[in-house]
């Protein structure tokens, strides 16, 4: 079974964000980019499972600028086979994204597609769902666990207060959570070989997906200041304050 992961680069979980000064995004200029954390997950998930024999291929996907090849290196230095990326310059939204994808599953029939659950820039976690509605494919997203059988996959899911298991038929869009693994370190080595694996470059027009954006941003701002707390006498003060001051009781 051949396993898609589309990896996205997104600026890194550490950076503190900073809003451009013109309200219309945020500033990337000069700022640490790095692999989607729960695109990672779902790198290491498929790993495993063609450590454990239940894949034959891993191809990593990126939509998105030509730096998107590092991204992509990094998924063949975790342990990826052959990277593609979709190369655009354009904002790139789920709804595209998902068309693209669709596309290439349309040239590579993998048997799974695992993506994050999420891309911790535009918080949407859209894409995977939009994906397998465009195949019309089974989907388990939230994924904590992934269990491939004959012809399906089980996948548990992390919802409200507890955990459900689906079992979907194959081909299928799983997304991946932050409990379902522990993404490995990519080791010198691995990096080095990662280097000499393939990695090939299309168009979204060579794919016949049109990618101009559906939305469009209004305003991008900081999240309002904190006002500083204040330390009072005794516990009269504090039912006077929310009594009186913020009268939420
Ligand atoms: P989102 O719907 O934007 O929150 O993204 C959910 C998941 O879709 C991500 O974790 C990635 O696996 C995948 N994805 C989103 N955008 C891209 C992109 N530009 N390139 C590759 N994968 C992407």
């Amino acid at each position: 079974m051949k396993i898609l992961v589309p990896v996205k680069r997104v600026v890194d979980y550490n950076v503190k964000i900073r809003v451009k000064a013109d309200g219309s995004g945020i500033e990337t200029a000069n700022v640490k980019m790095s692999m989607n954390p729960f695109d990672e997950i779902a790198v290491e998930e498929a790993v495993r499972l063609k450590e454990a024999g239940k894949a034959t291929e891993i191809v990593a996907v990126s939509v998105g600028p030509v730096q998107a090849q590092e991204t992509l290196r990094t998924a063949l230095a975790m342990g990826a086979d052959r990277a593609i990326l979709v190369q655009t310059d354009a904002e790139i939204e789920p709804l595209a994204v998902a068309k693209v994808l669709k596309a290439l599953v349309g040239k590579e029939a993998p048997g799974l597609v695992i993506l994050g659950k999420q891309a911790i820039d535009d918080d949407c976690n859209q894409t995977g769902q939009m994906l397998a509605a465009l195949l019309g494919w089974g989907q388990g997203t939230f994924a904590s666990k992934v269990v491939p059988g004959e012809g399906s996959v089980a996948v548990t899911r992390e919802i409200d207060g507890g955990l459900e298991t689906v079992e979907l038929k194959l081909p299928a869009v799983v997304t991946a959570d932050l409990r379902l693994n522990e993404p490995r370190y990519a080791s010198l080595p691995n990096i080095m070989k990662a280097k000499k694996k393939p990695l090939e470059t299309v168009t979204p027009d060579s794919l016949g997906v049109d990618v101009a954006p559906r939305l469009t941003t209004l305003k991008v701002v900081e999240p309002a200041k904190r006002k500083a707390g204040v330390k009072l006498a005794d516990v009269a003060a504090l039912v006077d304050k929310l009594k009186n001051e913020a009268r939420v009781i």
